[in-house]
């Protein structure tokens, strides 16, 4: 029997040990350990008869995971905890042999720089060690690379652009509070934008904008028009490698008024800093602290209502002719809620980060070294998610 050791049992990883559960004939024993015990006893506590293990780690500290997945003789990791212990856990899966998979690309505490960097550096010696790493098994990125994998394969020869596109359109009562972790989330939202594009001798480069200074409005299926801001988003980095002819590649996200009018105002008094300030004699970092004040992204779950719906906007050429198509899943967070106690943006997350790990398991997804989603069929992943609760549909535009 397998055994499936995930890391990390915040909003994330509940939906992922649900899912984990419900197919459990692929991953056997569930071990799941996070930095404090009643997280993990919290989610433990929604199943009455499953074969669920629960274990406190500190995952920035290598040697720790390492005892971890030797003590439980893991066969995959599924790292759900925050961007900031990816290096460790990978290293930790180098030291064991053991396959490792994570949603989110690593980050340092004190510098976001959403790169891939520092984890496509450790090719070499996850080749060495004979396992297999998957970056990014989330739904953006995630679900989203694969989208573009799959537009590749069955509906293009080249593609030339393509526009991620990302709406919530959840509402959780809250004037101000943010769906998954608030230093990540912030971290990325109040950041410069930007996107690729080729210039004129066909060179790739990445034009930066002001933080929300492109907008457009998009209608999204099933919840209609909503503003849709520009921002770097790290699948680009690995999109532009593997899609053969692109051209520009962007991301929009969608923002309500009262989102961006607090996220303005943390910003220009200095909430979002994420370096130390003297406060009475005491050190404390400003984003930190608001994440202390701000509501638990898991605790969102039983008052969100409303859908989400993220896909992809490509446009190309197949057989000589100009082809424009959105691949696009809408998901209710009361189903997600539901289902695994959780809201939509965990669902939508934790769900392909089962899929990934059970590709993983079952061999359909293999290989040697560390990958990005779209460089793996993406068949058998867009078949799963059908089945697994993230329905998708295509729509010739
Ligand atoms: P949460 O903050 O809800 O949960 C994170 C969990 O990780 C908590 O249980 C936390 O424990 C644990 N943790 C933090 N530090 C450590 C550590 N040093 N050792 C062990 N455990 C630790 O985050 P989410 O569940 O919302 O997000 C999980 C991941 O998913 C993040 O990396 C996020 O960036 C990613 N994500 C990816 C998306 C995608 O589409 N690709 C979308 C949304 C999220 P404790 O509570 O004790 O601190």
């Amino acid at each position: 029997m397998k055994t499936t050791l995930i890391i990390g049992a915040g909003g994330v990883g509940r939906v992922v040990v649900h899912k984990c559960v419900q197919n459990a004939d692929v991953f056997g024993k569930i071990v799941l350990a996070s930095r404090s015990i009643g997280r993990c006893e919290i989610i433990k506590n929604d199943f009455t008869d499953a074969d669920i293990e629960i274990r406190t780690v500190d995952a920035d500290v290598t040697q720790e995971v390492i005892e971890l997945i030797e003590s439980c003789k893991a066969d995959i990791v599924i790292n759900v905890a925050l961007p900031y212990q990816d290096l460790t856990i990978m290293d930790a899966c180098i030291a064991t042999k053991t396959p490792y998979l994570d949603t989110a690309n690593y980050e340092h505490p004190d510098e976001a720089k959403f790169e891939y960097k520092l984890q496509w550096a450790r090719d070499e010696k996850f080749k060495e060690a004979g396992i297999m790493g998957l970056l990014g098994s989330g739904f953006d990125p995630g679900a989203t690379n694969v989208f573009c994998a799959y537009a590749q394969k069955h509906y293009f020869d080249e593609i030339h652009t393509i526009d991620i596109m990302d709406c919530n359109a959840g509402d959780h009562g809250y004037a101000f509070a943010t769906n998954f972790n608030p230093e990540i989330n912030l971290r990325e939202v109040s950041a410069n934008g930007r996107y690729w594009q080729k210039n004129e001798d066909g060179q790739g480069e990445w034009i930066e904008t002001k933080p929300m200074e492109i907008m457009q409005v998009w209608d999204y299926p099933e919840i209609g028009e909503k503003d849709s801001y520009l921002l770097y988003h790290e699948e680009m980095e690995s999109l532009v490698k593997h899609i053969k002819g692109l051209k520009r590649i962007r991301f929009f996200m969608t923002f309500g008024q009262s989102y961006l009018t607090h996220m303005k105002c943390l910003e220009n008094v200095g909430m979002l800093g994420i370096e130390e300030v003297e406060h009475k004699g005491q050190k404390i970092v400003p984003m930190e602290f608001l994440k202390t004040l701000l509501p638990d992204p898991a605790s969102l779950g039983p008052r969100t209502t409303g859908k989400t719906n993220i896909g992809i906007v490509a446009e190309g050429i197949k057989d000589g002719k100009r082809r424009k198509i959105y691949i696009y899943q809408v998901k209710d967070h009361e189903d997600c809620y539901a289902e695994t106690n959780s809201q939509g943006v965990s669902y939508s997350t934790g769900v392909p980060a089962m899929i990934g790990a059970k590709l993983m398991l079952q061999g359909k997804w293999s290989g040697e070294g560390v990958f990005n989603m779209e460089e793996l069929d993406p068949d058998p992943f867009m078949d799963e998610m059908m089945s697994q609760g993230l329905p998708w549909q295509v729509k010739e535009l």
